[in-house]
């Protein structure tokens, strides 16, 4: 950003408080932010309350060695006993997940069964030769065996290393060797749209450019033929077989690791994350709790991957912490029919559903009739992650998801904040289409210009956090200097995200996409994101990618990437309807000077969309590496729609 403010193009006047019956019946209410004032006091308190301790920590926030902070030091804890263990007397009954593979099969697992399952894998792993603080490197689909294998883990004092299941293997070698691991969990295949995807075949790959890697566990799942080395490679069922089903849970000091997790990568190269045990545990649990309003009787789904952190903290550690019943679907939204996650609401009345941004938009893209062939009617809240989200599509998963009855709670955080930071209280704060409203209770953020000074109300610049929390990263893997390079490094005493933002007349927190995208046309600072939702607020337009590409006269100009919802065709006329639409909507110097039509954007295997590799394709340069792109097809195909020219 070459200037100190955002242009606010967008006003949104739309407000959506909860209802007096949510309000009522809510985990937490407006005083908390209050109680929180003190965040240190705060967050040692919910560390006790919530956490069962081997030895409870005196000690909150230690700011010695600053950027390496630390949390509870003192403390001393187990997360599997934590996640499992605990809960065995009083709800070791209750199922911990619906699992629902994508072919159909399902399954459920009680507390006291996952307790057993992860006791047997930990002592398979320790019989593999696996010791505290060794790394065991994870390849898996959405199977059960994927918790199991964190959690056991866990158990044993290991630090787990997942991978997501549908990289390359080149991306899995690069993690495996970056965080040398000793043991790989994988699987025959996993199942995906109706296929197999060949994980051993992959994994087999990067195991043969990794010889840090001395033995290879295989979960049988979609019995495709793989190979198997003798003497390295085992299959799960054999080595489950005849193990004890008692594991001692391993004493753990709060700031041990527990795991490394890469970035999705939409900026470059993933960085590996590393997080510890206490101020991670009481940081996915308390937001866990607070965001989604989590009852006793609650069936909670997370959408997400458990490849990504949003897997690690809301489908595994905070969710099992807080004794909650899970829903894990295996497969992809769209098989066999495009009404597969609302089938699986209806099926297991789902009450809270939480998805990604660019989830919603490929709904919006399929049409409204999916959802409404299903009863949704035990929702009671949702939420989303990932991206910014427009605020119509905002508006659509209200009406067509949640009835008009759920609040939503836009999720703001990163992998390396561990927990979500910025988020409504889904009982104590009037929702906006497209804010992410509020930082949670104990949470420090705010807006800042160039220098590090904050900017009033209203007002935009660079988001920036302004205090330590428990369940941030400690470092980047193997590289403590690119650790305060990358987030400590461009504001004295805070700790950088990458993001803008922008803060309405009433402080709401508005998050604007990466800092690296935004724009700069004719003097003025534009977000993609703003230029994004103009477009994706007319009708025809399911979703859209805006870039700045270098202008002889502007400086830069406004090049939109747009996929039209089910039932609208492009044409010369649409083209212009858009430009006017965003001229209308939020004024003329954020008219697209060309839009492409497209069937798909490139996207991150998260499902991020790739801005960087649209700019190289608008400013006609040679494409970089597009190995990390999940739809790596669709590049080619834009850049030649893009050279067939649809410019003004
Ligand atoms: P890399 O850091 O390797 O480029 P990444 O930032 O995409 O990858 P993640 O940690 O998965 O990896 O994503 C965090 C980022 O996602 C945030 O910095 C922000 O840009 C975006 N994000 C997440 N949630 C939201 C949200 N609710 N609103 C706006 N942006 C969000
Ligand atoms: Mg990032």
């Amino acid at each position: 950003m070459a200037d100190v403010t955002l242009e606010n193009l967008m006003s949104e006047d739309r407000v959506f408080p909860p209802s007096p019956e949510f309000v009522a019946a809510a985990n937490a209410g407006p005083e908390i932010y209050e109680e929180a004032a003190d965040s240190e006091a705060w967050w040692m308190k919910q560390a006790l309350d919530r956490i069962t301790w081997y030895q409870e920590p005196t000690i909150g926030l230690n700011s010695d060695n600053a950027p390496f902070y630390k949390w509870f030091e003192d403390g001393k804890l187990n997360l599997s006993y934590n996640c499992l263990d605990r809960h065995l007397d009083t709800i070791g009954d209750k199922i911990a997940y619906h699992w629902i593979g994508e072919p159909g099969d399902t399954r459920d697992i009680t507390y006291s069964e996952l307790h057993k399952e992860v006791s047997k894998f930990a002592n398979v792993l320790k019989s593999l030769g696996v010791e505290k603080g060794d790394r065991v490197a994870v390849y898996m689909g959405m199977v059960p065996e994927l918790p199991i294998t964190m959690l056991a883990c866990a158990r044993i004092g290991a630090v787990h290393s997942v991978c997501f299941g549908g990289f390359s293997s080149d991306s899995l070698a690069d993690r495996i060797q970056d965080g040398t691991a000793k043991v790989l969990v994988t699987q025959d295949g996993s199942w995906r749209r109706g296929s197999v995807f060949p994980l051993k075949d992959y994994a087999d790959v990067a195991v043969d450019a990794s010889p840090t890697i001395e033995n290879v566990v295989v979960v049988e799942r979609a019995k495709n033929d793989i190979s198997m080395t003798e003497g390295r490679d085992f299959w799960w069922h054999e080595l489950m077989e005849g193990q004890s089903e008692v594991c001692e849970p391993e004493v753990m000091d709060a700031e041990d690791l527990l795991y490394i997790l890469y970035t999705s990568g939409t900026t470059g190269k993933p960085k590996g994350i590393v997080h510890t045990q206490g101020g991670y545990l009481a940081g996915v649990m308390t937001t866990h709790s607070l965001v989604f309003d989590i009852k006793d009787d609650d069936v909670y789904w997370c959408g997400a991957d458990i490849g990504w952190v949003t897997g690690h903290s809301y489908i595994v550690y905070g969710p099992l912490a807080n004794g909650v019943t899970g829903v894990m679907y295996e497969g992809t939204p769209d098989t066999p029919g495009k009404d597969r996650l609302w089938q699986i609401i209806e099926d297991y009345k789902v009450t809270i559903f939480y998805t990604a941004p660019t989830a919603i938009r490929a709904f919006m893209k399929w049409g409204d009739e999916y959802p409404a062939m299903h009863d949704l009617s035990s929702l009671r809240l949702l939420g989303t992650v990932g991206e910014p989200i427009n605020p119509e599509a905002w508006m659509w998963y209200n009406e067509h998801i949640g009835g008009g009855n759920c609040p939503i709670v836009d999720t703001w955080w990163q992998t390396e904040t561990g927990a979500i930071m910025i988020t409504p209280l889904p009982g104590a704060v009037t929702t906006k289409p497209g804010s992410a409203t509020f930082p949670f209770p104990g949470i420090g953020a705010t807006a800042v210009d160039e220098d590090g000074n904050e900017v009033g109300i209203p007002g935009g610049g660079f988001l920036a956090l302004t205090k330590p929390w428990p369940a941030m990263l400690r470092t980047i893997y193997g590289d403590d200097q690119r650790y305060i390079d990358t987030y400590w490094s461009r504001f004295e005493g805070m700790y950088f995200p990458g993001d803008g933002v922008k803060r309405d007349d009433e402080g709401y927190f508005w998050l604007l996409g990466r800092v690296d995208d935004i724009m700069l046309i004719a003097g003025h600072n534009i977000s993609t994101t703003e230029v994004e939702s103009a477009l994706v607020s007319h009708p025809s337009v399911a979703e859209a990618a805006v870039v700045g590409r270098a202008d002889p006269v502007t400086g830069q100009a406004i090049a939109a990437f747009v996929t039209l919802r089910g039932g609208f065709e492009a044409s010369d006329e649409l083209l212009q309807e858009l430009r006017n639409h965003v001229a209308d909507t939020i004024g003329p110097i954020a008219k697209p000077k060309s839009i492409v039509f497209t069937a798909d954007l490139p996207k991150t295997r998260s499902g991020k969309i790739m801005r960087r590799l649209l700019k190289d394709i608008s400013e006609n340069r040679e494409l970089g590496d597009v190995t990390t792109l999940a739809n790596a097809d669709i590049v080619a195909e834009i850049a030649n729609a893009s050279a067939g020219g649809s410019d003004e």
